[in-house]
């Protein structure tokens, strides 16, 4: 069995996602890039590790997370390949509906939100938990934003805001279930980070993805059941 940590992150072609399987590759992991695209994920994990010197190995993989069959298909091959997972970023999110109001959004748009930010992020949850349950040190980071917070939010992005609020609701629940079994399950937001959904401005990736890997490598102690911006908690 490898000795290095298996992760995997979703949505991964691009923005964040790719800035955290990058972080994760100088830490040493054997990161596992998705992406819906297979060709945009071959593409991304080249760009990564040209010229570059990465600990560890950035392994392209296709997946949709809307996708049931497949992403129970790749969780069929990882097993074979590795036998668990190690670290679970559900990183993969569409549509932040700033145009839209929740009085007049369309509710097919609502529910297609739904099927990617919640419905996928639990459907990979649910297919790669085995896995996880056969790691010394599980994780799973669901990346949310603090539009999904209950305490700030007042109108706007209603698809979006939705969808994140659903998400943390989902890392509660997931983390009381998998308490037991020692998987911490966190939700982290990343900022306002400078990506194609962020739009024209914000940090740069390095600093969203830091976010991220903070909930990758707290310790065995560390929280579970919590949503955090660069480790500092943040009100539901
Ligand atoms: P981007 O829009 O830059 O990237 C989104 C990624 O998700 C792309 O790789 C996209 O793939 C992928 N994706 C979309 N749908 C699917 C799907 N069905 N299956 C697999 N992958 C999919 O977003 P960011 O990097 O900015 O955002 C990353 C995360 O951070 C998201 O969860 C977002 O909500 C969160 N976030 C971002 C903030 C920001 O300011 N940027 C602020 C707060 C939270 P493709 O290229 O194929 O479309």
């Amino acid at each position: 069995a490898s000795s290095a940590p298996i992760s995997l992150v979703t949505g991964a072609n691009r923005g964040i996602g790719r800035e955290t399987v990058r972080q994760l590759a100088e830490l040493g992991h054997t990161v596992l890039l998705c992406a819906r695209d297979p060709q945009a994920a071959k593409n991304a994990a080249a760009d990564l590790t040209r010229g570059s010197r990465l600990r560890g190995t950035v392994l392209p993989r296709a997946l949709d997370v809307t996708d049931a069959a497949g992403v129970h298909e790749l969780a069929r091959s990882v097993d074979a390949e590795f036998g668990r997972l190690d670290v679970l970023v559900n990183n993969a999110a569409i549509n932040y509906d700033t145009g839209r109001r929740a009085v007049s959004v369309d509710l097919d748009e609502v529910r297609r939100t739904m099927e990617t930010n919640l419905y996928g992020a639990w459907q990979v949850a649910q297919a790669f938990i085995p896995l996880l349950r056969r790691s010394d040190h599980p994780r799973i980071v669901n990346v949310s934003s603090e539009g999904g917070s209950l305490a700030s939010m007042g109108g706007g992005t209603p698809s979006y805001s939705l969808t994140k609020a659903a998400l943390n609701a989902l890392t509660r629940t997931l983390a009381g279930e998998l308490r037991s079994d020692g998987v911490l399950v966190n939700a982290v937001c990343p900022g306002w980070v400078a990506t194609d959904m962020g739009g024209g401005g914000g940090a740069p990736v390095s600093t969203g993805a830091a976010s991220v890997l903070w909930a990758v490598t707290i310790p065995d102690s560390g929280p579970t059941g919590g949503f955090f911006r660069h480790g500092r908690p943040l009100a539901w």
